[in-house]
């Protein structure tokens, strides 16, 4: 059975607080691992590509990560290339460490699940280093970049009280509906041109 959490919304204070790192033996009780699982079917509900701990209401440095190609069906090929998005496989990151790559910014329209209905343009390092421990609590090393390198940024974020209201140009900030209407279809350059950014 599947078990959606509700997600909290911006303005509670736990979204804005440091999150606390998480041990070996905490991650090998049950309670965890049903807890990731719920994680993991909010995620998918909502539907999203990541979900921290921070959203759930729990101040912990975890976080829950897929992109799958089901999300991505109805986004033009074209649009997944210049993102540079492709699948990545259901995995949990615990006490994450970010270590930029290459830090050529990369900006693209992002939405959060604790701020519904919204996006902006986010800049974003191009690709990124992230040590952390898996759901077993043991030690991995992941090299991403693109939109991957973008969802571990945005989530790590979130594990240090960070949203992407604070990184975006706000000039770019606008409801998804409008989004959808004016600004879906036009490359990014355009974008930032017409909106004076
Ligand atoms: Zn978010």
């Amino acid at each position: 059975m599947s078990v959606v959490l509700p997600i909290v919304q911006l303005g509670d204070p736990v979204l804005r607080g440091t999150c606390r790192a998480l041990t070996k033996p905490e991650l090998e009780k049950k309670k965890m691992r049903d807890l990731i699982e719920a994680m993991r079917d909010t995620m998918r509900a909502a539907p999203g590509v990541g979900l921290a701990a921070p959203q759930i209401g729990l101040p912990w440095r975890l976080a829950v990560i897929e992109d799958r190609e089901e999300t991505q069906e109805g986004i033009e090929p074209e649009l997944l290339e210049e993102r540079e998005r492709a699948a990545v496989p259901f995995h949990v990151i615990v006490n994450p460490e970010l270590e930029v790559i290459d830090a050529e910014p990369v900006s693209f329209f992002e939405g959060c699940l604790s701020l519904t209905g919204f996006v902006g343009l986010v800049p974003r390092a191009h690709a990124v280093r992230v040590r952390c421990l898996d759901e077993k609590g043991d030690p991995r090393v992941i090299d991403a970049s693109g939109w991957y390198a973008r969802i571990l940024q945005h989530e790590i974020d979130h594990l240090n009280g960070t949203v992407y209201v604070d990184r975006m140009l706000t000039r770019t900030f606008m409801s998804g509906e409008q989004y959808a209407r004016y600004w879906a279809d036009k490359d990014v350059e355009q974008v930032a041109r017409d909106l004076g950014v």
